[in-house]
């Protein structure tokens, strides 16, 4: 049995060490960021607390903190290439145990394919974690089509995720944490939207999306978004198909914060779009990931392992 985590935080030792140095980085000045006690770990903490959780693979992902989508771009891709090396260099360190996923400047989608040109193809990282988002613009946008183009060209995978505390959500109701407890999953329903009524899932068949936090409320309202499509005429501008039919394209990490949710989404998108994703190290992760899916009556020991490792070690090639 191996477990393979897709959804896995880093906050750079770069940025640790131009911190409690008291120095700015890349425009982030000192104090101004907070920083989890468990994100300022080293690659080796990190390890052994994956060895205490049963975790073989980390798909490292820089934290969302650091998109800075709404900063200056040029300054922005110099800090994600430098966030980029960091985890290029925890995948040669331990080939075993790390692979990655890029920070790519979303505000510009030229400078953004370049990065991740480089970033898959000379470093090998994976794919990259972008927001919802890029400064309010929907991934449906046309100048994110280059973007989605060349990913499937070189077969990248894109983690969605969304900037944390600033969600559909925030405006509306900024306490009790809903931004994240509820605003994660109506982000990520309007991402699954604005692919698949924007036409790019036809555009790009090949291109691997997986959406953070199970789809958020993507499955449990798919019915909804198809009685649109059959009765609105705006619906169904760049789809024949109704929304439904594009529920299998996508992929889903399994984290629900429930059982029954997690049987729902494996019944709506099928065992094989459904993939192991912890929110390592934040206070919103499954304590313990690997137990908890191991622990889970509904689910068949063949649904488990496809989860935990089989579906990524495919999807990945790792
Ligand atoms: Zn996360």
């Amino acid at each position: 049995m191996r477990s393979i985590d897709i959804h896995a935080h880093l906050t750079p030792q770069c940025f640790i060490r131009a911190m409690q140095a008291g120095k700015a980085w890349h425009g982030i000045q000192p104090g101004t960021m907070r920083i989890a006690p468990r994100a300022i770990w080293t690659p080796e903490q990190r390890l052994a607390d994956m060895n205490s959780l049963g975790v073989d693979v980390h798909v490292v992902s820089t934290g969302a903190a650091f998109y800075y989508y709404d900063a200056e771009a040029t300054t922005v891709a110099a800090m994600h290439r430098e966030c980029n090396d960091e985890v290029h260099q925890m995948t040669v360190d331990y080939p075993d145990r790390f692979k990655g996923l890029a920070q790519i400047p979303m505000q510009d989608p030229t400078t953004a394919i370049a990065e991740l040109d480089r970033a898959v193809n000379q470093l090998g990282l994976v794919g990259a974690m972008i927001n919802d988002t890029a400064n309010g613009r929907t991934y449906d946008e046309p100048e994110f089509l280059p973007l989605w183009k060349a990913a499937e060209q070189m077969g990248a995978l894109m983690f969605i995720h969304q900037q944390g505390g600033d969600t559909l959500v925030t405006p509306r109701l900024n306490r009790y944490h809903l931004p994240n407890t509820i605003g994660n999953l109506v982000d990520r329903a309007v991402t699954f939207a604005s692919f698949v009524f924007g036409g790019v899932m036809d555009k790009c068949p090949d291109l691997k999306v997986c959406l953070a936090h199970g789809g958020g409320y993507t499955c449990y309202g798919i019915g909804r978004m198809d009685r649109g499509w059959q009765v609105r005429s705006e619906a169904r501008v760049n789809i024949q198909q109704p929304p439904s039919a594009y529920l299998k394209k996508f992929y889903y990490d399994c984290l629900t914060h429930s059982e029954a949710a997690l049987r729902y989404l494996i019944d709506t998108v099928g065992v094989d779009r459904v993939v192991f994703g912890t929110d390592w190290p934040a206070d919103m992760a499954i304590d313990w990931p690997v137990s908890w899916v191991l622990s889970l009556e509904s689910l068949t020991q063949e649904e488990k392992e496809a989860i935990l490792w089989k579906n990524l070690e495919k999807l990945l090639g790792i």
